[in-house]
Order: C-alpha cells, then structure tokens, then sequence
C-alpha cells in the first residue's frame, strides 16, 4: 500500500474518453487529492461575481488518477477518509441561477468564514459538514465536470462525506478518477446554485470489484446504500430510483416484484441531491437492514 499525492494544477474539466492520467496507483492505495474551488479558485473578493468568471474553468476535478487493474465492466470503491477545506467558504447566485432564479435581481457572492466546527453567513452560525460535489470517472462521451451522470460527476449529494464510500462504474481503463467541487456545508437541493464552495484537501482509498457493472453509482453510509440517479427531469429520475430499488428488495429477500414494491414503499426513502444542475440528482435510500452489497451489486447487474 502506498500513498500517493495529487496537486490541484493536475485537473480536468470534462469526464470523458480520451483523459490522459496524471499518475497511477494500485487497488488499496492511498490518494491525497488537492483541489480548488468550483470557481478554479478565481473568485478573491466579494465583488467579483459568478457571472464575471471563466465559464471554461468552473468544475475542475483533481486527477485523473489510472487505477491499475481497472477495466471496462468493474466497479471503483472509492472510501472517503477524510475531507479538510480551507478555512474561507463562497456562495453565489446570479439572476437565472437556481430553483427561483428568475426572482433574483442581480448577482451576489458572499465570503462565508469557516472556523472551530461551524460557517459564519450573516452572523448565523451553521454547523460545518464537508462533502464532495464532483467525483467521477471518464466516461464514453465528452462530459463537463459540471454535469452528473452514470460515471457520477457533479452529483452534489451531501453524503458523499468522511466515512462513506461511493461505488462508481468503470468505462475506461484504469477509471480515471477525478475528485473536486467541495463544500462546506450544503443543503439537499443546493437551491440558490452553489453550496458554501471550498477549495481542500481529500484523503480517499481505492480498490477494484472485478465483473460487476452498475448502471448508477452508489454511495454507503454506515446504515443504508443510496442508489444515485442523475436525470434531466426529477419525476424521470425518481421512477428509475423506485424501479432499480425493487428490483435490489426484490433479489435481496427472494419475494416477488409486486411483494418488493410494497416492501420499497414501506422501508425507501427517496431523496433529493440536487436541483440546479444540467442534469438534476436524486437518491433511492435503502436501509441495510433488507439489502448487502453483494446482493445489490447482483441484482444490478442481472437487469
Ligand atoms: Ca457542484
Ligand atoms: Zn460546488
């Protein structure tokens, strides 16, 4: 096992076919991701304003990092070990930003301060809980780091935090992971458009599960795996969490579909990322309680 360190000058902004590694590592390795703001860093004062940046230079994901070993039809476990950000936030909106962008008049960024546990916004203390915005894999097609998809990407799930661990297809070879987007806290939904946006520090070990394809990724909690389904439209989005959730409560407990789907509707929660990017992103939670991952991973991959 070793430890392998990536700076934030090494970062892509699309997911997609033709990534070239900036370093390789082995299952069970340990990667040190450096990264910047959603911004790439460009906003240093309140003044400056979303809508005055680069657009070319949003969403940057530290990496690609080549996973040896990892080919087209394996999965990815990456675990999240720890997440440290910098000690200043920025939130922004704009007029069209959002779910009720077209009530904002005029763009606005805002420093939060980050310090002992909590962010400061307008004197209002809120507790502080980091996460990962975009973590992904080259996928078939050109993607912007901004848009969530089945090789994940901007999923902006609040879950993907120290402690968990998210399960993400294999397109290409060796993965090319890329991890950036942070948060220091955030909202299901992210409504206005962005989170409190950190640039930080993310400690992650990989490992590779051989033969098993997933149509979505998969986020493990200590208690319960989220099926995360990114789709243009919400209602579509949540009809293929229901679905795919079934079938897993179908497998898992050996009853038949119609029994699953009354099981689902008594045990699933279904829940809300994001609302507010190019593709919006949802979540089936499945308690462990009535699934393992070996048995979800087998259900998936039989459909
Ligand atoms: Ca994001
Ligand atoms: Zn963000």
């Amino acid at each position: 096992m070793s430890y392998v360190f990536v700076s934030s000058d090494k970062c892509v902004y699309y997911f997609g076919p033709d990534l070239e590694p900036v370093v390789k590592v082995d299952p069970g390795d340990i990667i040190h991701f450096k990264t910047m703001d959603c911004f790439s860093n460009q906003i240093t004062s309140e003044s400056q304003l979303v809508t005055d940046i680069d657009f070319s230079r949003v969403n940057p994901a530290t990496g690609p990092v080549y996973v040896n070993g990892a080919n087209r039809g394996d999965v990815l476990r990456v675990k999240i070990l720890d997440i440290r950000t910098s000690d200043r936030g920025i939130i922004v909106t704009a007029p069209g930003y959002g779910v009720l962008g077209d009530k904002v008049r005029h763009a606005r960024t805002k420093f939060c301060e980050i310090k002992d546990g909590y962010v400061y916004f307008e004197g209002i203390k809120i507790r502080y809980e980091p996460m990962i915005g975009v973590i992904g894999v080259a996928y078939d097609e050109k993607v912007p780091c901004g848009v969530p998809g089945r090789h994940g990407g901007n999923m902006d799930t609040k879950l993907i935090k120290i402690g968990s661990t998210v399960y993400l297809s294999v397109f290409k070879e060796g993965g090319l992971l890329g991890i950036g987007d942070l948060h220091a806290v955030m909202g299901d939904g992210e409504v206005c458009v962005a989170g409190c946006e950190v640039a930080g520090e993310v400690l992650v070990s990989v490992d590779i599960i051989k033969n098993i394809a997933l149509p979505w990724p998969i986020v493990e909690t200590e208690d319960a795996y989220y099926l995360i389904i990114s789709k243009k439209n919400v209602e579509e989005a949540f009809k293929e969490a229901v679905d795919l959730a079934v079938k897993i409560l179908s497998y898992s407990n050996s009853i038949e579909w119609d029994e699953a789907y009354m099981l689902a509707s008594m045990v699933v929660d279904l829940q809300v990322s994001q609302l507010v990017d190019p593709a919006k992103t949802v979540r089936a939670r499945i308690p462990k309680e009535y699934t393992t991952l070996k048995s979800m991973l087998k259900a998936l991959a039989k459909q």
